[in-house]
C-alpha cells in the first residue's frame, strides 16, 4: 500500500495558483475567475494584474499606432 501515491487526491484547489504554495483544509482560499485558487489576496491581486497587463497589452496591439510611439520605451521591457 502506497498512501501517498494516489493520484486522484491530487485536486486542482490544493497548491496557490501563483506560488504554488500547498493550500490546506484550515487555510484561508482566495478563488478568482472561477477555479484558480490563491493561498492570499497578495497572490490572487498579482495574478489580476498580471491578466490585466496582459489583457491591456493585447488591446494596444489591436489599437496601436496612436499611442505605440510614447509607450514604446515600456513595451519593450517585454
Ligand atoms: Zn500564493
Amino acid at each position: 500500500m502506497l498512501p501517498y501515491a494516489g493520484g486522484e487526491n491530487t485536486h486542482f484547489l490544493e497548491a496557490c495558483t501563483l506560488c504554488s504554495k500547498p493550500l490546506g483544509h484550515n487555510t484561508d482560499i482566495f478563488m478568482y475567475r472561477g477555479n484558480n485558487p490563491f493561498c492570499s489576496q497578495e497572490c490572487r491581486q498579482e495574478q489580476i494584474e498580471i491578466d490585466e497587463a496582459r489583457e491591456k497589452r493585447w488591446r494596444v496591439k489591436k489599437s496601436k499606432e496612436t499611442s505605440t510611439k510614447t509607450m514604446y520605451g515600456q513595451e519593450v521591457l517585454l
